[in-house]
């Protein structure tokens, strides 16, 4: 067999991994298989490129080498260092980094063919196609890395870079809109225009300049409960851009995996407007998340974990609501003693109502509650669960606000119309938090001050650990 069939092979073989990696990722159960199938597509494909390079002197393969250690000594360090809570801005730097390099994979490969007219194309590829391509991926790419940037800190909940002006990280007056769509337009007319004069280094610059701007205003004026579609959407961008970049650099398994990522990241951005009932053209240009976080007036008086297991006592029907507190203070274990607690002692039907925007990234609640051995049929849709809460007699709310908040079915604000878990139709309601602040999109929740919700005010650990020896002192 010739050495360029066990190139094809090997491309074959990572994107076997990759479509097998993704399909297992659709259940929690074989999500971790899933993580590691990916892996090893990834790992077979960077293999195969490396030997396909036909790689000469030591110099060569000291910079392949380097590149290699340094890429895997950062992911390593990062992934390992990250806290359960900052994983949503590692994912938002991480598509970032991803339309970045394809769009500079991109560039370098098109500036050789700029910069040397001598040169030969790739049998079958003229210059204006692969002007065309690198365009599209500088587009995509660049607006994906200064948006992904941008989604980080406002994930992070903004930063003081320019003082005032930057700690609001959410502005998007109507007349952006239009300025949206006229850069966009711009930078599709300069992909045309580099048909007619593909050499013409201005035009590739300008693409990259109005993209990485577009980038900033796309992301700008989205805050609140609509980061996740966002963030979502960018990653998408960044398979959408190595896919470009896979067809100049005529690398097939790029191709392959973009697609992939681009695909799988739609279809994950359409299922979040659908969570969130939004349209994208809603999400891209009405900025629901805009308002100004709520400023408090009212006050409510707090539970202590005694009373709370004294209501507990007796319950039949318990339905756990966790959210991203949850996540900040790393209770999922002592959540899961509880539930186990609750069905030793008083035979209590304990579930978990799982909201589709829960926490800070897809799937967060489902990831947590898992390493805490939670059974997978105890986590529960939104919509499957809703119908549940008339009849249960406690629904015990750890960490969440947002998605159980019902202000969202008052059709105003930046929560309006986002469908919502019923906590507050239980017959009683026990919520854990340390405050009666608000959650990310900055609302106020009046199930907090409503009779039957006991408020237990406190970090999440630290009051479920009292709750669960109040239970075990009855
Ligand atoms: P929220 O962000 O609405 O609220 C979380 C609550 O947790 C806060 O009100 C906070 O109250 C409380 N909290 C914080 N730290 C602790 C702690 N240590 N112990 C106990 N409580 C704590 O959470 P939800 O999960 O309900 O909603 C998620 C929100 O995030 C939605 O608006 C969603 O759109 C958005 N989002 C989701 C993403 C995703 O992909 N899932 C990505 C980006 C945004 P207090 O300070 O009083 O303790």
């Amino acid at each position: 067999m010739i050495f360029s069939e066990w190139v094809s092979i090997g491309y074959l073989i990572s994107a076997s991994l990759f479509i097998l990696g993704l399909k297992k990722l659709g259940h929690p159960r074989t999500a971790p298989a899933g993580n590691q199938l990916g892996a090893m597509g990834m790992l077979v494909a960077v293999l195969t490129t490396v030997a396909d390079m036909h790689l000469e002197g030591g110099a060569q393969w000291t910079l392949i080498i380097s590149g290699i250690l340094v890429g895997s000594a950062i992911g390593y360090i990062m992934a390992v260092k990250v806290e359960m809570t900052g994983m949503p801005e590692l994912v938002a730097l991480f598509n970032g980094f991803g339309g970045a390099a394809s769009a500079l994979v991109a560039l370098s490969e098109s500036w050789k063919y700029i910069e040397n007219e001598e040169l030969l194309l790739p049998s079958g590829l003229e210059l204006e196609v692969l002007m065309v391509a690198a365009g599209l991926s500088a587009l995509v790419g660049w607006m994906t890395l200064t948006g992904s940037i941008l989604a980080m800190f406002k994930l992070k909940g903004g930063i003081e870079i320019f003082g005032k002006w930057f700690r609001t990280p959410t502005w998007g007056p109507s007349w952006l809109n239009y300025v949206k769509v006229s850069l966009t337009f711009a930078v599709l007319a300069l992909i045309y225009l580099s048909i007619s004069d593909p050499r013409d280094q201005e035009i590739l610059f300008a693409i990259i300049l109005i993209s990485s701007v577009l980038g900033i205003i796309i992301v700008l004026p989205i805050g609140g409960a609509d980061m996740p579609v966002v963030v979502s959407l960018l990653n998408s961008f960044s398979g959408i851009a190595a896919a470009f970049t896979g067809f100049i650099i005529g690398n097939s398994v790029l191709i392959v995996a973009g697609s992939l990522v681009g695909a799988s990241g739609l279809i994950l951005t359409f299922i979040m407007c659908k969570a969130m009932n939004r349209t994208l053209p809603d999400v891209l240009f009405k900025s629901f998340g805009g308002a100004e976080k709520e400023t408090l007036t009212r006050t409510k008086v707090g539970s202590d974990a005694e009373e709370v297991a004294m209501m507990v006592d007796g319950a039949q029907k318990v339905i756990i609501v966790p959210g991203y507190g949850m996540a900040v203070s790393q209770c999922q274990h002592q959540v899961k003693e509880f539930a186990d607690l609750l069905e030793e002692r008083f035979q209590t039907e304990v579930k978990y109502a799982i909201h589709p925007v829960a926490g800070r990234m897809p799937g967060h609640m489902n990831v947590l509650l898992a390493e805490a051995n939670v059974p997978y049929d105890q986590l529960i849709e939104m919509e499957e669960i809703n119908p549940e809460f008339p009849e249960c007699d406690m629904a015990v709310v750890i960490g969440a606000n947002d998605t159980c908040n019902p202000a969202a079915r008052s059709g105003e604000g930046p929560l309006a119309g986002m469908p919502i878990i019923d906590a507050d139709k239980a017959r009683t309601v026990v919520i854990i938090k340390r405050s009666l602040s608000v959650g990310y999109a900055g609302v106020d929740n009046d199930l907090f001050y409503e009779d039957k919700t006991m408020m237990l005010f406190g970090d999440g650990k630290k009051m479920m650990n009292e709750l669960n020896s109040a239970i075990k002192d009855l």
